[in-house]
């Protein structure tokens, strides 16, 4: 089902740093598929894909970065880093007809876990806009 509204993750909780469920899977003290991992970026499976292949890249140091919309001067390279991250996945992973790149921000953009995460998706033709 298309997530039109969504239950509010814990913005508050994780802007005081408290852990969240990436913190765990970063920690690897829960599985996932990683598909890439460097020293500054972890790219996984998403659990709910939404399209034939629909990965996650995050920052393994989340430094104040729970959305997008929190970012800040000293968050540039990193910002920079997940997008290319992003790339050389989606290229692994042979989306060779293209693929889309998506960062939910806030209550609006159905964001449900505050750990700033881009969500690739592929292998599919979608469609635009989005709900
Ligand atoms: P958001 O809704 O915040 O933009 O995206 C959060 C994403 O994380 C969702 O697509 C959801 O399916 C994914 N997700 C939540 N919990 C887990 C988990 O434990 N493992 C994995 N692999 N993905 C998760």
């Amino acid at each position: 089902a298309a997530k039109t509204a969504v239950k509010e993750g814990a913005p508050e909780k994780a802007d005081a740093g408290e852990p969240t469920i990436f913190d765990k899977i970063i920690a690897k003290q829960i599985p996932s598929d990683i598909l890439y991992e460097d020293d500054t970026a972890l790219a996984f499976r998403d659990i709910s894909p939404q399209a034939p292949t629909h990965f996650l890249v995050i920052p393994k140091h989340r430094d104040g970065l729970t959305q997008l919309s929190k970012s800040e001067d000293r968050h540039e390279k990193v910002l920079g880093h997940l997008l290319h991250v992003a790339s050389k996945v989606a290229r692994q992973e042979n989306l060779t007809h293209g693929f889309r790149v998506t960062i939910n921000d806030g209550q609006n953009g159905c964001q449900s876990v505050y750990h700033l995460h881009l969500h690739v998706m592929g292998g599919r033709q979608l469609s635009w806009p989005p709900g």
